[in-house]
């Protein structure tokens, strides 16, 4: 099939181009040149018999940006000048478009992001679609890029500085009718009819429209370089900046600087600015890995990792077994999707408290005017809080969040299982305990599977199944279509003792352990976990876990090692700071009234300062890169174990898990992208290094050797 870019002229001599490109979206990239530089060049010669233009799709998608794909594959030195080149050919031929001396006006019937909303701006007026399927925005930032196509500039110019900034730096995505009150588009209409016949309204009562920066004498909106409240408003968002990204990307720095040009020179030069910042952003690591990022969740999303052959599962009833902090977030993501919860715990109270949390959490929302008392009404009524096991019958999924314990769950699998409706999945939240152990006692191990949370479960948007031995497809399948049902992304992992993501996470809280016991002062060991882009220091994430947990956890893995005859539980640093805190201290977590860290009421946490007093010795110093790889690689060789041992099917589920279930740093694109960014070999020779140093926790991964070997990536 070939793509057209369908040009229709009506009795109004308004002529109506539809983009039909031949993909199953328009998209930036040589087809789009070829049509869109005809358009214009035909536009242009019938200018004169021409009323005006409306700009619309024939997709779903009014336009989508640029070719991910492609951009992906430009290397550092490599095809620079030619992409170059392209955008200035694509900007060039928009120019010509909003200089046609016509009104031309974009019609928008589905999302414009990126790229599409770019030729949105360089229309002289929008007329968008009230629907959802409308999205419109400039996200590129978080593709680790600027918008390219004329984006900032044209932003700037039409808005001033102080309005452009939060939507090009935030990337936020506007639905239609948050886009018309932002003024990115000037109207809205109800239906696809009413959305070209307002279009062609506006061609006809502005004959004359042009762009107010193509008009004699025109202003940028709130002053320009020279004007002093926007040169300090300008200085000062970059510190700030720096303070988010903590200068680990460099996309918003380079889009503040294109718009401090912007106001600098003039509009046809900022153009030719904006695209040379553009060009060298393409081929940065990060950019890379936030690519990669986003075509590796279309990957999981798209269900990737769900078994193929069978058909799409509703769940309509599903049973939560415990209603302690995770049962009662399953409780209330579940009700949310509007499936029917029966909330089970030893007790009516227990039960009641749990269903509790979700009436907190509605109120919140009702209060911050997110939802109406009556939806609220309507998700609580969902939610059946009992001591009863009856209430459990003809359940289509049960899933157990009791506590860590094999024996009770066990029992717990024993007693209720049977209250499923048939062929009904039985999913254990469990973090650690193996589900082929767990499915022991299940007379259906083929429908039992881990469905692991993460806390809060409600603000939290991964969901790590985890495959046992017995596990069926189908069980599979429907685990998988839960979590899309609940809004979840859900990743694929095989059976083993802490599965991929609680294996990783406890690497980190290790390292922190391992750097206090070695004398490195706490505040530089919080400060460089912070410095990597992990979301808090290690010492800081354990008190949130809780040592009180971290040490049951441990003590129930010991246990088990014994009764499985393996030894995955090794005595670890975090267990012995933890333990040691707990034991002499009293101190059990920040939930427990303190950890590492003091809580004071109303203050900020501080470190406990007696911990100084445990290890800290002034005369350690250790080089400051290597405690941050510290901190960073050992989580990337716990799952490189993970992806040889299998644990991992694939890279995909592996770089979202980190980044979604454990604060890995987004800008590394996930842990096994990580290691392609950073040169797999280079990685392997810098392990070495830290294995000399440091010990055998950082030996050489085999996987790693042989892609090192072959020159492969990790993909
Ligand atoms: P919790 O202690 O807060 O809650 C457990 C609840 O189970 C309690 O309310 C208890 O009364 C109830 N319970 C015990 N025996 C029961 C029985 N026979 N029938 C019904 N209810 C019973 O524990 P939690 O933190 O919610 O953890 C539950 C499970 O989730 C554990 O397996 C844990 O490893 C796992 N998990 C916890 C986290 C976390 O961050 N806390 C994260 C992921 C997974």
């Amino acid at each position: 099939m070939t793509g057209t870019f369908n040009y229709e002229k009506d009795s109004d001599n308004i002529v109506t181009v539809t983009m039909d490109m031949s993909g199953p979206v328009n998209a930036m990239n040589d087809e789009y040149m070829a049509l869109m530089g005809s358009t214009v060049e035909r536009l242009e010669a019938e200018r004169d018999s021409i009323a005006g233009v409306v700009l619309t799709s024939a997709k779903k998608t009014f336009f989508a940006g640029g070719d991910i794909k492609s951009m992906l594959t430009l290397e550092p030195g490599k095809g620079e000048a030619e992409m170059f080149k392209m955008n200035m050919e694509i900007k060039s031929v928009l120019r010509r478009l909003e200089k046609l001396g016509k009104p031309v006006v974009a019609a928008i019937n589905g999302a414009a992001l990126g790229g599409g909303y770019e030729i949105c701006l360089c229309c002289h007026h929008r007329v968008a679609l009230n629907s959802k399927a409308v999205q419109i925005g400039l996200p590129e930032v978080s593709l680790g890029l600027l918008p390219g196509g004329g984006g900032i500039v044209r932003m700037v110019n039409k808005f001033g500085a102080e309005r452009a900034i939060m939507p090009l730096l935030e990337g936020t995505r506007f639905s239609a009718d948050k886009a018309h009150a932002a003024g990115l588009v000037e109207e809205l209409a109800d239906s696809p009819e009413d959305m070209i016949a307002k279009a062609k309204a506006w061609v006809k009562a502005n004959p004359e429209a042009q762009n107010p920066w193509d008009v004699k004498g025109f202003k940028i909106p709130g002053g320009d370089a020279k004007n002093p409240k926007i040169a300090q408003m300008l200085q000062g968002r970059n510190p700030m900046l720096y303070k988010k990204t903590r200068g680990l990307v460099p996309a918003p720095v380079k889009i503040l600087d294109v718009i401090a040009d912007t106001l600098r020179v003039d509009f046809d030069t900022a153009l030719e600015i904006e695209a040379r910042v553009f060009v060298s952003l393409v081929t940065t690591p990060i950019a890379k890995n936030l690519m990669n990022f986003f075509l590796q969740m279309n990957q999981v999303n798209g269900g990737g990792s769900r078994p193929k052959g069978f058909d799409k599962y509703q769940t309509k009833k599903v049973g939560v077994l415990g209603a302690g902090m995770m049962g009662q977030g399953i409780a209330y993501v579940s009700a949310m999707a509007g499936i029917e919860v029966v909330l089970k715990d030893i007790s009516q109270d227990a039960a009641d408290k749990g269903k509790a949390y979700s009436e907190g959490l509605l109120d919140k929302r009702v209060a911050k005017g997110r939802m109406t008392e009556e939806k609220k009404a309507q998700v609580l009524g969902l939610i059946k809080a009992t001591a009863d096991a009856d209430d459990l019958q003809g359940c289509d999924l049960i899933i157990e969040a009791v506590f860590e314990n094999v024996d009770l769950k066990h029992q717990i699998t024993q007693e209720l299982e049977g209250k499923l409706a048939e062929n009904g999945v039985w999913g254990s939240n469990t973090s650690t305990l193996p589900i082929t152990l767990l499915a022991e006692p299940s007379k259906k191990p083929e429908n039992f599977i881990g469905i692991h949370f993460f806390s809060p479960v409600d603000k939290m948007p991964l969901v790590e199944i985890i495959v046992g031995e017995q596990t069926s497809d189908e069980t599979l399948a429907k685990a998988f279509d839960y979590s899309q049902q609940i809004r979840k992304t859900p990743i694929v992992v095989n059976d083993s003792r802490g599965f991929f993501t609680s294996r990783v996470f406890a690497t980190y809280l290790d390292e922190g352990a391992l750097l206090l016991e070695e004398g490195v002062d706490p505040v530089l060991v919080e400060n460089l976990g912070r410095a990597i882009g992990m979301p808090v220091g290690p010492l800081a994430v354990q008190d949130e876990v809780s040592q009180q947990l971290g040490v049951k956890a441990t003590e129930t893995n010991m246990a088990l090692d014994a009764r499985l005859g393996d030894n995955f539980s090794r005595e670890t640093a975090s267990y012995r700071l933890s333990k040691r805190l707990i034991d002499e201290h009293g101190r059990g977590g920040r939930f427990h009234g303190g950890g590492y860290y003091d809580y004071p009421a109303g203050g900020e946490k501080a470190l406990w300062p007696e911990i100084y007093n445990w290890f800290y010795n002034p005369e350690v110093n250790l080089p400051v890169e290597d405690v941050k790889d510290r901190l960073l690689f050992r989580q990337v060789v716990e799952s490189l174990r993970c992806y040889e041992e299998g644990v991992l099917n694939n890279v995909a589920d592996a770089n979202i898990g980190s980044i979604m279930g454990i604060g890995f740093p987004p800008h590394t694109g996930g842990v096994l992208q990580y290691v392609n960014t950073y040169g797999v070999k280079a990685f392997a020779q810098r392990l070495a290094e830290l294995e000399d140093r440091y010990g055998e926790r950082f030996a050489v991964p085999q996987v790693l050797k042989d892609k090192a070997e072959k020159g492969e990536l990790f993909a």
